[in-house]
């Protein structure tokens, strides 16, 4: 069995119909690209996500770091309901948009001065996400320590109602309180969601509190890739989901966790 990956010992019974998905984009549905906007979507996966959220009544949400606007952009012609920025900004099942409330000015304050950093330091690359932003720096990693110094320092010293947010080569500013387990909280109380398994499938820190949601609701949570992690079960890489999320439109229902182990690198249902 994977480091950090554990089996829970419940029966899985539980038809696609009676799911609730909940998908993380980057590293989990796409591959991490070398720059967020290079990232590719295989045209079969917004197939079968389509299909997906047909099978299972509209229960299906994107819940990615990055702005609504742009998963519609990649997913596109997919609409899902989405949770944005960690869950600073929702879409609901119904089309209701909803964001968590900012200063504009002390928000476009800290972006200049985040811009500003990031001219200075080759490599290093600013993203406005509107009401957040991240300096990645995945091309520069020797400005790691540099980066870390000076968003520590940012905020909340600019942005007090802002916290930080690690992920993978990259650090965030986003609205305090707002994180991808709080999202499937809120998206579980409404309909279609409510009274379904929740399933979520990630691939980064980001989305920890997101398995640890997931696992108090007695649902199915699953790390893509490597790394430590609270979730039940492991798929190497975007490849390997979408050819499970394809098995599930086919069998009707995820196999049961119990039957799961990651070998070699792929996932093999006993
Ligand atoms: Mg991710």
């Amino acid at each position: 069995m994977a480091k950090g990956a554990h089996l829970i010992d419940s029966p899985w019974d539980v038809a696609t119909k009676d799911c609730a998905f909940f998908l993380d984009f980057d590293g989990t549905l796409a591959d991490i690209a070398p720059q967020p906007d290079l990232v590719k979507v295989d045209p079969e996966l917004v197939q079968i996500l389509q299909q997906l959220q047909k099978a299972c009544d509209g229960a299906l949400a994107i819940i990615s770091g990055r702005a609504i606007a742009t998963i519609d952009h990649y997913l596109q012609p997919l609409k899902a309901a989405t949770a944005g920025i960690h869950g600073a900004e929702f879409r609901f099942a119904d089309g209701t948009l909803e964001r968590a409330p900012v200063s504009q000015q002390d928000l476009a304050r800290a972006k200049q001065l985040a811009q500003e950093f990031a001219g200075k330091h080759q490599g290093v690359l600013f993203e406005d996400k509107e009401i957040s932003f991240s300096l990645h720096f995945r091309q520069a990693p020797q400005f790691e320590g540099q980066v870390e110094a000076f968003m520590t320092e940012l905020v909340p010293a600019r942005l007090s109602s802002y916290e930080l947010q690690r992920g993978k080569k990259v650090i965030e500013a986003k609205p305090q309180g707002c994180n991808k387990g709080e999202a499937i909280r809120r998206f579980m109380a409404q309909p279609p969601f409510r009274g379904k398994q929740p399933v979520y499938a990630g691939d980064d820190v980001t989305d920890e509190d997101a398995f640890g949601v997931v696992n108090a609701l007695r649902g199915l949570s699953v790390k893509i890739g490597e790394g430590e992690t609270q979730a039940q079960l492991r798929l190497q890489s975007p490849a390997a989901l979408q050819s499970w999320l394809q098995s599930l439109l086919v069998s009707g229902a995820p196999p049961a966790p119990s039957r799961i182990t990651t070998v070699q690198g792929e996932s093999v249902h006993e």
